[in-house]
């Protein structure tokens, strides 16, 4: 489970958060922090559902579904969906910028408990397509059991 951030830690990201809703020209707000701050503690993406219920009535759903989608505009965070079709957002390379996102990993789904995870380390393959064609993206999911499913069924 999450352990709270130390002072000095949530510190130090809090300004990097700044930094980087002030690089994509979007005001400072203490929502927009907070879904920064919980997508980041995850290691695996999070879902709308999951992120309203951290952060209870901090934050109404129509405010929440508003800085997710200017998030992934931005190229903050991006969008993957797992096994039942359910969105969910996980933080994006440095590399992506406001609409163009260049997150081209592995995206991994457990086929237990349906967390998403991003194999930042595995890069994709190259595609050869026919003439004519033009590639924009490249989704791949690999569906198996992630580290914590594994434990329980050894
Ligand atoms: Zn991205
Ligand atoms: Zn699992
Ligand atoms: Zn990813």
């Amino acid at each position: 489970m999450d352990t709270e951030n130390n002072s000095i830690i949530g510190k130090k990201k809090t300004e990097e958060f700044n930094h980087l809703l002030r690089s994509n020209k979007l005001k400072v707000t203490q929502p927009r922090l907070r879904v920064l701050e919980i997508v980041s503690t995850k290691t695996a993406a999070i879902s709308q559902p999951e992120l309203e219920k951290l952060l209870g009535a901090d934050i109404d759903r129509v405010t929440l579904y508003r800085i997710l989608a200017s998030f992934e505009e931005k190229g903050i965070l991006h969008k993957i969906f797992d096994l039942n079709g359910t969105a969910t957002y996980a933080i994006c390379s440095t590399k992506c910028t406001e609409h163009h996102h260049h997150d081209q990993h592995v995206h991994f789904i457990c086929s237990v408990c349906n967390s998403v995870y991003c194999l930042n380390e595995i890069s994709l393959p190259k595609i050869n397509l026919p003439s004519n064609f033009s590639l924009h993206s490249i989704a791949i999911n690999a569906v198996g059991l992630c580290k914590n499913c594994q434990s329980e069924v050894q």
